[in-house]
Parts: C-alpha cells; structure tokens; sequence
C-alpha cells in the first residue's frame, strides 16, 4: 500500500499563490483549518520545499471543505476559472503539471513581480487585503 503522505498534492493553479500568502484567513472555519494543515503543516514545514503538487483542473485539497464548493464546481465558477486561467499563464502550468513547492516558490518569483497580483487576481475578495502582495514581495527579497 502506497503511503498517501507520498501521493502529490493535487492543487487548481491560483492556489499556488494563494497558498504563498496564505496567512490564517479563509471561508470558513473548516476551510482555514484544512488549509492550514495544508500550508502551515506540509509546505512551510521542514522539508516543504521538497512536497510534490500536481495540477488540476477542478476543485482540489484547498477546495474540500469550502462552503463555495458544489461537487467539482464553486459557486462563483467563472470568476475562479477565470483566476486560474491566469495563473495558469503566468506561472506556465497547465493540467498535470507536476512540480514540488520549491520549484513553485521559484517560477512565482521569476515571472511574478511585485504589483502583479492586481491583475491577476482581479475579484479575488482576499486581495484588498495585501497579504498575498506582501508574501510575493517577500519572496523577491528572498530570492
Ligand atoms: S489575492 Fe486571492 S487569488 Fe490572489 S493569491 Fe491572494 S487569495 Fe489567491
């Protein structure tokens, strides 16, 4: 039996910046909690840079327990679909991409400047916020 901590995660693109950014705040008590073990948990964890995700085209492990959530679909569909058609661009993925956060940290850092999210995240509730801008300004400074 395989060990399921092995299997990738499976991650829709925009959640590759969201889980940079992500600082503890969500849609639900149950969604923070599953994305926290995801984020705080696995990615930023020791080690996490080596965390294999895969790229899919539908709901995903940060999508689970969200009350937006309709089987495989969100309640604000075309406005998430629309997200992940230009993260996908920016960060060159596409369905099946399969790539460790590490290598994830590097291809936002070189084809995500600081300033970018207001487009690519146009009507995202979260990015009034500047917490994600912050985490792809950080990442700049790190790199
Ligand atoms: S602004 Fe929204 S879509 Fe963009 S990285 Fe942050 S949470 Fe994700």
């Amino acid at each position: 039996m395989p060990d399921m901590s092995d299997a990738p995660l499976r991650y829709r693109p925009h959640h590759f910046l969201c889980s940079l950014g992500f600082q503890g705040k969500g849609y639900s008590d149950a969604f923070t909690a599953n994305m926290a073990r995801i984020v705080e948990d696995r990615l930023r964890a020791p080690g996490g840079d080596d965390v294999e995700i895969e790229v899919v085209a539908a709901t995903d492990e940060i999508c689970a327990p969200c009350p937006k959530r309709r089987g495989t679909r969100c309640t604000s569909q075309d406005k998430i679909a629309a997200l992940d058609t230009r993260h996908a661009d920016a960060l060159g993925l596409t369905v099946g991409t399969r790539l460790t956060w590490g290598d994830a940290k590097r291809r936002i850092a070189a084809n995500v400047p600081p300033g970018a999210l207001s487009q690519l995240c146009a009507g995202c509730q979260w990015l009034e916020l500047g917490l994600c801008e912050a985490a792809v300004i950080e990442l700049h400074e790190s790199a």
